[in-house]
């Protein structure tokens, strides 16, 4: 940067340089300016003036200081007509078309100009012949006259350039316009001297607190570790889901060590012209020695990381900009305490030669939040809205399942607001769990109303996917039912909620439970309405992609045993799976996929029909009520059961009659 400053020539100086453009181009429109006014009119002597105005020819005369402009009078004999479109348009318009015709006329007068003679005839000859003449009003302000014509039209031709050339500066990232492609000296990092985020701040991922407690440890202790020759490791990969707490943590490790933190996203440094995002590796490392001992975290690296050998899409920014990262690394001595921490949620697309020993050999998993890393979650963030004194983080942790930590904070959030809605002080426990219906399902939609016949299929579906919970072994107990309509989509759903601790292993009963679920909406439809409806679309997808993976990765089908037919991509994003089978595997699979669907639709309809009553009574109570909880529908089915017990052997003979 400062040398950059020393072999400046004038040149080099790009404001200077558009100085020089500007005043060209003024000078040249000035000229163009002056040639169109003149084009027109054509130079005669002033004798010809004379005879000109003895034969009658001339309409108007403007005597200027230094000259006579002349307008010959207009050719009578040609005709000047509007088409009778334009004179019918005119008149709708209220403009008077012979007002048009004159001005027409008047302007295809012929224009000439001579020089001014001091001649006693003029105005006595312009009176005789009737010519109507005049003289120009001049402000006759030379001051004002300049800056019009030269300094106006230079200031706004400067401008342009100037905004020109710092918009595409701006694109280029470069600090110096036009003139300074690859001087990159923006700055497009952030330093933070102190982020104020610690370990306190980040709640459960003890593991990956632990991996980088020890990087804390070094960076306030290098000595220790130089003593006994053991050397620091150079970076840290953060891997994880979105929205984990990947960016947090790293913070935190520079809040702990109470060093430096320069952060910035992998996708800044890849631009449009080749050589600017090697030019920024160098220039923040450069700046980052200067500081150390600090911290220099990359996030979602991914975007210069990706696996050269990819042969997709060749691009030689990101591979120079990687090799020069990979330069950077091997360069840096990490006795002076430089760490370097990158975080992604594509790991597997990697460049093999940034994972190797001596580059980012640390690999740190951040994982989502299991029930009490939840709970730990939304006490660190409670903290920051007032609550009510009852509420219950651990009921929310519950219901979160697969909730990652962003979302948590969201949810906390949502609830502050609904709070706020509704004109209370504190965040109660209700804004909570609806701050939690809200994130996975959407807001509610009351203006929606679903006509009679639709809320009662709505209802019957619901009460279908709850009694089929009720009844299988091993399935979470239902929450809470609702048939409120709700933005993202749906017209009602079933909450399910699991009792105690998650658990990480699913067998395969309850897969087919699950899948059983699933079907149990539609089952229902079929069973009390005798109709199937595109409500169940979603259910479907969920039952089919369960059966699916059941087959192909989970080993879990006698047909195919434990060969594994899918491989999922991406893990800590979308999750989607490759099929690794020929095609005729592929078509067995799908068979196989609908033969399970089907026995599984088969057993919702069995476990619906024999609680007919129940589904009847409890859809009955939804459709009234739109929104049912866990606790009162268990009630009803049980009270059902009960009664359907006393009178077991009345429905006996009639069970007996229908089969
Ligand atoms: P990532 O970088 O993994 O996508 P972030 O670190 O940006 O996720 O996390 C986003 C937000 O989520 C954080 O600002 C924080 O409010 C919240 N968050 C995520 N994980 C945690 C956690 N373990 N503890 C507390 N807050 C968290
Ligand atoms: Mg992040
Ligand atoms: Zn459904």
């Amino acid at each position: 940067m400062n040398n950059k400053k020393k072999n400046r020539s004038p040149f080099k100086n790009p404001l200077l340089v558009f100085l020089v453009i500007s005043v060209i181009a003024t000078i040249f429109l000035n000229m163009m300016m002056m040639s169109f006014q003149s084009s027109k009119e054509q130079e005669i002597s002033y004798s010809d003036f004379l005879g000109m105005l003895s034969e009658d020819k001339i309409d108007e005369v403007i005597i200027n200081p230094d000259r006579l402009v002349i307008y010959e009078k207009p050719d009578e004999s040609k005709d000047i007509e509007l088409s009778p479109q334009t004179d019918s348009l005119m008149r709708i318009l209220g403009l008077d078309p012979g007002e048009a015709i004159d001005r027409a006329r008047e302007n295809s007068r012929n224009v000439y100009y001579t020089g001014y003679i001091y001649d006693e005839r003029l105005l006595i000859g312009l009176d005789e012949k009737g010519v109507q003449y005049s003289t120009p009003i001049k402000n006759n302000n030379p001051i004002l006259d300049f800056f019009l014509t030269w300094i106006l039209p230079l200031g706004v031709i400067y401008l342009l350039f100037f905004l020109l050339t710092r918009s595409m500066s701006k694109r280029l990232g470069g600090g110096g316009g036009i003139m300074g492609i690859g001087q990159s000296n923006a700055k497009m990092y952030n330093v933070e001297n102190a982020t104020g985020v610690t370990f306190k701040d980040v709640a459960g991922q003890e593991e990956a607190k632990e991996s980088l407690d020890e990087i804390v440890d070094y960076l306030h202790n290098p000595a220790k570790y130089r003593a006994i020759g053991a050397k620091q490791p150079r970076g840290a990969l953060l891997v994880g889901p979105p929205g984990t707490g990947k960016t947090l943590l790293a913070k935190a490790v520079a809040g702990e060590a109470k060093v430096p933190f320069f952060s910035l996203s992998g996708s800044e440094f890849v631009e449009m012209f080749v050589g600017v995002g090697a030019s920024r590796v160098r220039d923040l490392f450069k700046q980052a020695s200067a500081k150390a001992p600090c911290i220099i975290f990359i996030d979602e690296i991914d975007a210069i990381g990706k696996s050269r050998d990819s042969q997709i899409s060749s691009n030689d920014e990101r591979e120079q900009t990687l090799n020069q990262l990979l330069n950077e690394m091997d360069g840096f001595d990490s006795s002076k305490g430089l760490v370097i921490i990158a975080a992604t949620n594509r790991p597997e697309i990697l460049d093999k030669a940034l994972l190797r020993p001596g580059r980012f050999d640390r690999r740190i998993i951040v994982e989502k939040p299991d029930l009490k890393g939840r709970e730990d979650i939304l006490k660190v963030h409670i903290k920051n809205v007032k609550t009510d004194p009852d509420i219950n983080l651990h009921d929310m942790a519950l219901a979160t399942s697969g909730a990652a930590g962003a979302d948590l904070a969201n949810m906390v959030n949502e609830a502050a607001l609904r709070a706020v809605r509704f004109g209370r002080k504190t965040v109660s426990q209700e804004d909570l769990m609806e701050s939690v219906e809200v994130i996975i399902a959407g807001k509610e939609k009351k203006d929606r109303i679903l006509s009679e016949k639709e809320k009662e299929i709505v209802a019957f579906h619901e009460v279908g996917h709850a009694l089929a919970t009720a009844v299988q072994k091993h399935t979470q107990p239902v929450h809470k039912i609702t048939i409120v309509p709700r933005t993202m989509g749906s017209l009602g759903y079933t909450m399910q909620m699991p009792e105690e601790e998650e658990h990480y292993l699913m067998s395969r009963d309850e897969i087919v439970d699950q899948i059983t679920v699933f079907l149990a909406g539609r089952a229902a439809e079929e069973l009390v309405f005798n109709t199937k409806t595109t409500g169940a679309a979603n259910d479907i997808e969920r039952a089919t992609e369960l059966a699916r993976n059941m087959i192909t990765q989970y080993g879990m089908s006698e047909k195919f045993g434990m060969a594994g037919l899918e491989s999922i991509q991406n893990k800590y994003l979308d999750g989607r799976s490759v099929s690794h089978c020929s095609e005729e595997t592929k078509t067995a699979v799908d068979n196989e996929i609908i033969r399970v669907l089907k026995e599984c639709h088969d057993k919702a309809m069995g476990i619906l029909n024999e609680n007919r009553d129940a589904l009847d009574e409890i859809a009955r109570y939804l459709i009234d009520k739109e929104t049912i909880t866990g606790d009162r529908f268990m009630e009803i089915y049980e009270n059902v059961k009960e009664r359907r017990s006393g009178t077991e052997s009345d429905d006996n003979d009639e069970c007996k009659d229908e089969q």
